[in-house]
């Protein structure tokens, strides 16, 4: 049993389901943050290999939450969850550290394929 897991940081729940569904190919652990807040109380807690980072969230944002996540874990790939057609948010994402992005409404091939690239064996 692989005991590691991939931190989902979403605030849509069904967002947050997809990704999942998508995701259970790795047969990792998934944990879901709902706000940013969570995003970095579960980095900390659950140590996850991959953060897969939501943008637009509430009670913090994601670009707050990725500027003390990659303060505290450096090494950790974050890939960034970002509304189709804003570059804006991207080069945002990609200065604050960020190691990736996918442009929402993400397919499932580009999820896997971007999960594979940072999936250290
Ligand atoms: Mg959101």
């Amino acid at each position: 049993m692989d005991t590691r897991k991939i931190l989902i940081a979403e605030d849509e729940e069904a967002n947050f389901l997809y990704l999942k569904e998508v995701l259970e190919e790795f047969h990792l652990g998934i944990v879901w943050a709902k706000n940013g807040r969570e995003a970095v109380e579960f980095t900390r807690l659950h140590k996850p290999i991959i953060l897969l980072l939501d943008i637009k969230m509430p009670i913090m944002n994601g670009l707050e939450a990725l500027q003390i996540i990659k303060a505290e874990f450096p090494d950790m790939p974050v890939i960034a969850q970002t509304a189709y057609a804003m570059d804006e948010e991207r080069i945002k994402c990609l200065e604050a550290g960020c190691d990736d992005y996918l442009a929402k409404p993400i397919l499932p091939d580009q999820i896997i394929e971007m999960v594979s690239k940072y999936l250290k064996p």
